[in-house]
């Protein structure tokens, strides 16, 4: 029965590890501030989980109204809580009128059901939330290239739970006669324990991983992009141009686009360097929508920038950046109420049989370049 010694050892391990992880995420919350609000989210999830298999801990012993009820309310509160914090971590639309309105038409189904039943639904809402956490993991990809095929670790130990507590439910709803005379030694047997055990340690340590892996994404973001214009600096362009450059070789062309604002000097001279930023963070966002998501824009150093275009020729880069030179032409630029023309200047290549690095590529890119300005600027090239 419930009051079998294991069973009691079981159940106070469980509570035990949902009170550890809960004050690790409480600290990784206050003290490392490391996405904070997913973290409450999470350590909240922890306690309620923790609350809800103490109370059922205490089913028979005191009155089943005064465990029951809270004890599924705080099952399903968990899963709810866990499913929201999942959605904070991955910017998912995370809303807690909804989370807080789902879980209340939930308290209130359950409420209004009786027994064994009303156990069955905390346990297929719990399971619904958890499989809802782990399609939302699933559908927003964290993890990139290479190791991709790994992401499963991330929402594998959420479907997994989901499933058992689908299991359960179906089982208490189906079954309940044999289940309703022993409802706690049923609920809680000894396997389903262990296997919970097993569960909540994966759980945590799969979204510890997830908060770790966002906080590396970040870092790596940081380490990439030029903190000016948000484009790749050129450590991070380089990178990507030799890897097109490898790929090359198994017939996968590229072309390059180099782009360098026009007077340049000019306007800083004359409206300060601060009006310089602003345009050339103006320039990038004005180009931007020419851009496939494989493409990757750099900034080279001071107003120049490349563009890298995998899988494209010199005919399709020519388009490219006419159309950046059409839209940053065509965007207005105002200092401090006085309006300035922005225009750029480009070269393209594309990669050739005989280019024995990607420098090669590039350097008949700068060529076009030199041409275009010596042509009279704002104006495509290629040599
Ligand atoms: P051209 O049309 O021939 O390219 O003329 P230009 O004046 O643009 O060319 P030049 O290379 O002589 O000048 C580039 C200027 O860009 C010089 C430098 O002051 C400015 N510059 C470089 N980096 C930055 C930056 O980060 N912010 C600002 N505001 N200006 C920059
Ligand atoms: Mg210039
Ligand atoms: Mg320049």
């Amino acid at each position: 029965m419930i009051g079998a010694p294991e069973t009691h050892s079981l159940l106070l391990a469980i509570v035990m590890i949902c009170v550890v992880s809960s004050v690790i995420w409480l600290c990784m919350a206050t003290v490392a501030r490391i996405a904070p609000q997913a973290s409450y989210c999470v350590a909240a999830a922890n306690l309620a989980q923790a609350a809800s298999i103490a109370l059922l801990s205490l089913s028979g012993r005191a009155p089943d109204a005064w465990t029951q009820w809270p004890s599924d309310m705080l099952g399903v509160a968990s899963f709810v809580l866990l499913h929201h914090g999942v959605q904070r971590m991955t910017r998912g639309p995370a809303s807690w009128p909804l989370t807080l309105g789902s879980l209340l038409i939930v308290g209130l189904a359950l409420a209004w059901l009786p027994g064994v039943a009303q156990t069955a639904l905390a346990l297929l809402a719990s399971a619904g939330f958890a499989l809802a956490a782990a399609a939302s993991l699933r559908s927003r990809p964290l993890i990139r290239n290479d190791a991709e095929r790994y992401a499963f670790v991330l929402w594998a130990p959420l479907l997994l739970t989901g499933l058992l507590l689908a299991l359960r439910g179906l089982e208490l709803g189906f079954f309940p006669g044999t289940l309703a005379a022993v409802r706690g030694l049923q609920l809680l047997d000894d396997s389903f324990l262990w296997i919970a055990i097993v569960v909540v340690l994966l759980q945590n340590t799969s979204l510890a991983f997830l908060v770790l892996l966002r906080l590396v994404l970040r870092i790596q973001q940081l380490h990439e992009s030029d903190v000016l214009t948000g484009a790749l600096n050129r450590r991070a362009f380089e990178a990507a141009l030799v890897r097109a450059h490898h790929d090359a070789r198994r017939n996968e062309p590229y072309a390059l686009v180099m782009l360098d604002m026009d007077h340049f000097k000019r306007l800083n001279d004359n409206l300060g360097h601060a009006a310089g930023d602003a345009a050339l963070r103006l320039m990038v966002q004005a180009v931007s929508p020419c851009l496939r998501e494989v493409d990757r824009l750099g900034r080279l150093g001071g107003e120049e920038f490349a563009v890298l275009l995998p899988r494209t020729s010199l005919a399709g880069a020519a388009l490219v950046a006419d159309r950046m030179r059409t839209l940053l032409a065509e965007r207005a630029f105002a200092w401090k109420g006085q309006a300035w023309p922005l225009s750029a200047s480009f070269g393209i290549a594309e990669v050739e049989p005989g280019d024995a690095n990607a420098e090669a590529v590039l350097a008949r890119a700068d060529a076009g370049l030199y041409l275009a300005k010596s042509q009279g600027r704002n104006i495509v090239q290629s040599v």
